[in-house]
């Protein structure tokens, strides 16, 4: 029988903890009886360095009630590297892990769909929010947008989807072979291709506690997912490039003649607005190549993208 895993990232989550934690408790035992899911399946909350009680919180959880289990993350390292460590630290102990986020947004009552499509051959499922009410109208509208640009560069996602999604064991195998530093999950596993569907939901609001994202990290999450997916935006450098070099070509041959015209007083206006036009374009192409370069450099370094402090597991060794 299917042994699955819930892996929760969770950052200074104390709020909505032990209301989520029970939530998810009958969730599965509701599986369980219903016989979908064996009795070896867990959750598992990844504490991404919280400096409140979240850790222990966890480790209450797990001393009441073997189901949960807690891995600490040594640091605060962000929402797609704690999701990470879950996915990557569990994928050999289960046959599929569901991601979703603490504040249970996410309804946990599409398990049973994606459980279903699971076993009708799809290896990934994602959660996709059929309208996005709870959401202001600012994030909504940006949100689409930001698909939109993000499909054009070419990198794929789903429209709706954030990282609330199924995977089986070999799609997690499939997705640990990925090896960047810098990573944005929603776009690295359509990448892998198997077969998938998606299961629609309302999204609810969150119940307690603030968003973890900030206005700051959810542009961050923007900028990482368009350049770790696509090279389109230095192309499309180039090609301004070629075209303002064009422009000023056909500038100079029009100061020349206005030159043996005798009008050469004319023009400073248009001199002007060039320096700067060009000036600030110039700026521009080299901060989106610094961006790219700067990526390069994190990327040749190597560096682990998590460092896990501390498991709590079944029998409480580290071995999970
Ligand atoms: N989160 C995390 N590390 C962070 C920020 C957020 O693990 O540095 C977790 C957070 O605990 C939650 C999930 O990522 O489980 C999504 O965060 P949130 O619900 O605040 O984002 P929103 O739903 O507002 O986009
Ligand atoms: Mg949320």
């Amino acid at each position: 029988m299917l042994k699955l895993f819930v892996a929760v990232p969770c950052y200074n989550e104390e709020e909505v903890l032990s209301d989520s934690a029970s939530k998810l408790c009958d969730k599965m035992h509701s599986l369980m009886d219903d016989g979908k899911i064996s009795r070896s399946s867990r959750i598992v909350f990844i504490d991404d360095g919280s400096t409140d009680k979240t850790w222990e919180i966890i480790g209450n959880l797990h001393s009441e009630n073997e189901i949960f289990q807690g891995i600490k993350l040594s640091c605060n390292r962000g929402h797609q590297n704690a999701l990470l460590c879950g996915l990557m630290e569990l994928r050999d102990k289960c046959d599929a892990i569901i991601s979703i986020d603490a504040d249970l947004q996410d309804d946990i009552e599409v398990f049973d769909s994606m459980i279903e499509k699971y076993e009708n051959g799809c290896d990934v499922v994602y959660g996709v929010r059929a309208k996005r009410k709870s959401d202001p109208f600012f994030k909504r509208f940006s949100a689409k947008m930001y698909y939109k640009i993000l499909n054009k560069l070419g990198g794929k996602v789903i429209l709706n989807h954030a990282d609330f999604r199924f995977m089986s064991a070999r799609a997690l195998e499939g997705l640990s072979q990925f090896n960047e530093v810098n990573i944005f999950l929603r776009g690295l596993v359509p990448m892998m291709g198997y077969k998938y569907d998606i299961v629609t939901y309302e999204r609810s609001p969150r119940l307690k506690g603030k968003s973890k994202y900030s206005m700051k990290s959810m542009f961050a999450l923007a900028f990482e997912g368009i350049t770790s997916l696509s090279i389109k935006p230095i192309k499309l450098i180039t090609r301004t490039g070629i075209l303002v070099f064009l422009l000023s070509i056909a500038m100079l041959i029009y100061s020349v003649v206005r030159y043996f015209m005798g009008q050469t007083e004319v023009g400073w206006a248009s001199l002007a607005v060039s320096i700067w036009f060009i000036g600030g374009l110039q700026l521009l192409a080299i901060g989106v190549v610094g961006e790219y370069i700067g990526k390069i450099y994190l990327e040749t370094k190597h560096r682990p993208r998590y460092i896990v402090e501390d498991y709590l597991t079944d029998d409480n060794c580290e071995d999970l």
